[in-house]
């Protein structure tokens, strides 16, 4: 008999099945909008050219690699606290806030559930329905019960903010709340400032736990509009939490770069917190890789390659923008009489589409055009060449 003959077969991943379905059609015509990453107009995931420059720069001067500290490359730190919370905030100045490198913004995410799971065994966590799909797992594996706060409004082609509101409202105080601080995944919709100044004040009032997850800092308006959320929370003079992510802003997937922030409300506290995040993190991988946290360090610090970032970023964000609008004019063309102006209202990479799930299934099994059931596409997979024909089936599957 043997040790693993009870062991069930876990279910597959909807997204990577999604995947395996689109590498096994044999359509020449495919196109894959099921995915989380950027691809540019080509089709091509990008290396950026200060990723590049930075990578020369480092390969010119080769050095040895020794353990990292358990929380990371010191100068990561400072660079990730500059970017999310500005270098001058009083909070960073004050060195309130515990930032440490993480394994991109899921191992962010993961160091902060393992971290409040012994700070508060019985907080509630609420995520947004929906949500991306690791938030509820992910905390769950923390030992979390998970349950959801509405989000999306399918009627409004919006987000039901009263219902949201509503029930943060009633949740528990201590319940921690996750929140996505831009270009919300799945659905594209995202708070306005006075929404998110709304969801501060009931946080406040309530003793809620805000966690911001921002994984797509600079793909929805800009590096500092996409970090606004976060100075609405400092400026609450609340303690949070922070992952940061930057897998999709350098294009560094593979390199799982992230981290996480906790903001506190003196150096002291900063300093146990830090302290406390050190044990999750080396019971659980001892320390963190180089090669990635060294790189987007060197990019954010060296100003030359920092302004080569900057541009190159907004260059997605634009692309992106560009195939939203294409998108809704080659839909027109095609004959949808439907307002679909909701797909430009949306920020980042993926768009609730609006379409059914057997519209989807009927995109992929009649054009072999892949997205979630969901309705969910990522916009960031478009371009020039397979607009025209992604339009044109969901144009068919409309009508
Ligand atoms: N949060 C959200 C909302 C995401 O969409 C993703 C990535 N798809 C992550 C976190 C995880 O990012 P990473 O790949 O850096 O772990």
């Amino acid at each position: 008999m043997s040790l693993f003959a009870a062991v069930e077969m876990a279910p597959r991943d909807p997204i990577l099945g999604l995947n395996e379905q689109f590498n096994a059609d044999t359509n020449p015509a495919k196109v894959n909008l099921g995915v989380g990453v950027y691809y540019d107009e080509n089709g091509k995931l990008p290396l950026l050219r200060c990723v590049a420059e930075a990578e020369a720069q480092m390969q010119a001067a080769p050095k040895a690699r020794g353990y990292l500290p358990i929380d990371g490359i010191a100068a990561y730190d400072q660079a990730v606290q500059g970017l999310v919370f500005g270098a001058d905030s009083a909070a960073v100045r004050e060195a309130r806030v515990a930032t440490v490198q993480a394994l991109g913004g899921t191992g962010g995410l993961k160091i902060g559930a393992d971290f409040l799971k012994r700070l508060s065994p019985d907080a509630q966590v609420l995520i947004s329905d929906p949500s991306w799909e690791n938030h509820r797992a992910l905390f769950t594996n923390a030992g979390f019960k998970v349950s959801t706060y509405p989000y999306y409004d399918a009627e409004q082609r919006g987000i039901h903010v009263a219902g949201m509101l509503a029930t943060l409202q009633a949740a528990a105080p201590g319940t921690i709340v996750v929140l996505h601080a831009c270009c919300h995944n799945p659905t594209g919709y995202d708070l306005s400032a006075e929404q998110w100044a709304q969801v501060v004040e009931v946080v406040k009032a309530r003793g809620l736990v805000a966690f911001l997850d921002m994984a797509y800092q600079g793909f929805g308006e800009g590096i500092a509009e996409d970090g606004a959320v976060v100075q609405q929370f400092l400026a609450a003079g609340l303690d949070f939490f922070v992952s940061t992510s930057f897998s999709k802003s350098f294009s560094l997937y593979g390199e799982r770069v992230g981290a996480l922030s906790v903001v506190c409300v003196s150096p002291e506290e900063a300093k146990r917190v830090l302290s406390q995040l050190k044990i999750v993190i080396r019971t659980n991988y001892s320390n963190p890789p180089t090669h990635g946290a060294q790189v987007v360090a060197m990019v954010l610090s060296t100003p030359a390659l920092r302004a080569m970032w900057e541009e190159e970023l907004a260059g997605m964000r634009l692309r992106i923008r560009e195939m939203r609008q294409a998108l809704v004019a080659e839909l027109k063309a095609a004959g949808v009489s439907q307002d679909l102006s909701f797909v430009t209202r949306q920020k980042g990479m993926f768009s609730y589409s609006g379409l059914n799930a057997a519209q989807m299934q009927r995109l992929r099994s009649e054009f072999g055009i892949y997205g979630v059931d969901s309705g969910r596409i990522c916009v960031a997979a478009l371009n020039g060449k397979n607009l025209k024909a992604v339009a044109a089936a969901m144009a068919a599957v409309i009508a």
